[in-house]
């Protein structure tokens, strides 16, 4: 069993799919170690977008993520971090795969709906950047 983080985004928390999209990674095999719903400061979706702060959608991308509640939850299941990757499907919606959760609810490449950690050590910092050990339920 591995871990990995998911964030339901402010476009899906404001569009009602949230409960839509956890019980759709909870029939995908996952189950929920940790969740909260905040509304992240800009100082928080910088940091955790940290990698990308040069990129051209960077300023966008923190305001659409503060815009509203999101749902950080960690994830528990066999090969987490490629299973909530494959479950989640391609970064732009149109190219995702039919299934997948940004396929299903995504509006757009940016306000896609869902994010997912993509490496162990990325889970374990992001799982890491919202919840303490303590409250990682086993
Ligand atoms: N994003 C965007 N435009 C792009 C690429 C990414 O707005 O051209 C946003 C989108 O919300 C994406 C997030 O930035 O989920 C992080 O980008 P990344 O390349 O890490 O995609 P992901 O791992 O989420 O599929
Ligand atoms: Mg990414």
């Amino acid at each position: 069993m591995n871990q990995t983080l998911a964030i339901i985004k402010p476009d899906a928390t404001a569009s009602g799919a949230a409960g839509k999209i956890i019980a759709h990674l909870e029939s995908a095999g996952f189950r929920v170690r940790a969740l909260r719903m905040l509304t992240m400061s800009s100082a928080q979706a910088r940091s955790f977008y940290d990698v990308h702060r040069d990129r051209p959608f960077f300023e966008s991308l923190v305001a659409f993520m503060t815009s509203g509640p999101c749902i950080p939850i960690a994830l528990e299941a066999p090969d987490a971090v490629g299973e909530l990757r494959r479950a989640i499907g391609a970064t732009d919606p149109a190219e995702a795969a039919a299934g997948t959760v940004r396929r299903l609810y995504a509006e757009s490449k940016e306000r896609n709906a869902i994010h997912g950690s993509d490496s162990d050590d990325n889970a374990r910092r992001e799982i890491g950047f919202f919840f303490a050990e303590s409250e990682l339920l086993r």
